[in-house]
């Protein structure tokens, strides 16, 4: 199991690190610049070495660090303790962004909802944001709870920033997928399990739309590009959900091209690599991962230890 664990995290990351290189690139630009494969290998960008990672791992191993504070202060899990805690330690990331090194395109919605000095909660939203910001922080809740308690820490942990049902649920989603894949349910069941839970919440709708969209284009032989731009770009958290969940279906077991897909299309590729990446790690482990990949990882030591502290407590 902490192999799983070790994917889930190192799976992450490294999907992030793939696609940031090409976040704000066009499908076309990034196959002129690195051939028709697209980008298949990490690579430095913005003067960072090969395998640098973005806000959307900043902001995931933040959750986790929130997650480990609870835990220690035996937060009840019924309570607002656990998203209090995750909420505080967001707003440590959000002091390391005032170092320039640190910076890694961070979402303005994360950015302004943090800095309004209000935590949004799911009784009391801050804005209608639906990014992708919480979303792509929450794979690893799945690997402390299950079911309905995972997605409703996942979607409570992501409406801090965003307020949008389509902003905190693709999160709670990801979150409980992540937890039933831990458990070894196959990839279609814990798609429906999640999307039982997901039909609970109101405003739900969209959601579930993009989920079942990206299961009909996997199922159906679509090609991947055609089917990744049907979902759509990325950049709101039901698109990003859609197209994670596409490019596990069409790679169930292939890590690497799971991230792949996931990092070459017109939209958010860090994000949605980064999703992919984290239900492939979580599925086949951390051996199913290039070695050489996370070999460079950024910080690698420290997703390491997270992943066993987690799995410490966990597994
Ligand atoms: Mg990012």
């Amino acid at each position: 199991m902490l192999t799983q664990f070790r994917g889930c995290l190192l799976g992450l990351a490294i999907g992030d690190a793939l696609g940031a290189p090409v976040e704000f690139d066009k499908l076309t630009d990034i196959r002129a610049r690195f051939g028709p494969d697209g980008i298949t290998d990490l690579v430095p960008w913005h003067g960072l070495p090969a395998g640098s990672y973005t806000d959307d791992t900043q902001m995931t191993l933040a959750t986790i660090r929130g997650m480990l504070a609870a835990h220690a202060a035996g937060e009840p899990l019924a309570g607002n303790g656990w998203a209090t805690a995750v909420y505080r330690a967001y707003l440590e990331w959000l002091a390391t962004q005032d170092d320039p090194a640190q910076r890694r395109a961070p979402g303005n919605t994360c950015l302004s909802a943090l800095r309004s000095g209000k935590m949004g909660s799911l009784g009391a939203t801050l804005n209608y944001s639906k990014g992708c910001g919480g979303a792509m922080r929450t794979a690893p809740v799945g690997l402390a709870f299950r079911g309905a308690e995972a997605f409703r820490h996942g979607a409570e942990y992501a409406v801090i920033t965003h307020g949008h049902p389509s902003g905190y649920l693709s999160a709670g989603f990801m979150a409980e997928l992540i937890g039933h894949l831990l458990d070894r349910l196959s990839l279609d069941e814990g798609l429906d399990r999640s999307s039982e839970t997901l039909r609970i919440y109101p405003g739900h709708e969209e959601t579930l739309a993009k989920v079942v969209q990206a299961r009909a284009l996997a199922e159906n032989g679509t090609a991947i590009d055609p089917a990744i731009r049907e979902i759509g770009e990325g950049w709101v958290g039901e698109e990003a959900l859609g197209v994670a969940i596409f490019c596990a279906l069409r790679f169930p077991d292939d890590y690497r091209g799971a991230v792949i897909a996931g990092a070459n299309h017109d939209g958010d590729v860090d994000s949605t690599a980064s999703m992919a990446g984290a239900i492939l790690g979580t599925i086949h482990g951390a051996e199913a991962i290039p070695a050489e990949w996370i070999d460079k990882i950024e910080n690698r030591q420290e997703i390491e230890s997270l992943a066993v502290r987690m799995h410490e407590i966990w597994g």
